[in-house]
């Protein structure tokens, strides 16, 4: 690769990222809103239950069909937007070439194949761009004994073969 592809390659790439943290953004605020909209509907619950019991000092509240019925439907609200906040944390991984570890929830990179906690064996590796590659690189310092792939400081299982440190 000449000099000026370098050059032109390194525009491209930055203005992807700079894509990325935009869409990253849209989803974190995304969240931000059902999750006021979730504390919305816990309010009214509250609310519910409140209005269900009457002056007298002591009493229980009563909830008659109209007030379940009501709660019922803002716990379905509840659960829909705490799927939605799931999925969109999902996609913010994805767009950082991150994943979870499906058995002890660690955060790796989305290209490697154990899990570098725990070693557990992933069933899908995505593979990533030549970019995102050159970063995970950058970023680390010691290698595998096994297969020298780069690994961080914290790892305990080679992402690459699965070699325990
Ligand atoms: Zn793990
Ligand atoms: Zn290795």
């Amino acid at each position: 690769m000449s000099f000026f592809d370098k050059m032109k390659k390194g525009v491209t790439d930055a203005g992807s990222k700079a894509k990325t943290l935009v869409e990253v953004n849209k989803f974190r605020l995304n969240i931000q809103s059902l999750e006021a909209e979730i504390q919305e509907r816990f309010k009214k619950i509250g609310q519910s239950v409140f209005e269900s019991s009457s002056d007298e000092i002591g009493s229980e509240p009563t909830l008659d069909q109209k007030a379940k019925g009501n709660i019922v439907q803002f716990c379905q609200e509840i659960r829909s937007r705490q799927q939605e906040i799931v999925e969109l944390n999902k996609k913010i991984l994805e767009l950082n070439h991150q994943k979870n570890c499906d058995k002890c929830g660690r955060l790796n990179q989305a290209e490697v194949k154990y899990c570098s906690e725990c070693g557990h064996e992933f069933t899908q590796v995505v593979t990533i761009d030549v970019v995102a590659a050159q970063t995970t690189t950058e970023s680390t310092m010691i290698t595998c004994w096994k297969c020298h792939e780069p690994l961080s400081q914290n790892d305990r299982f080679c992402g690459k073969c699965g070699t325990s440190r």
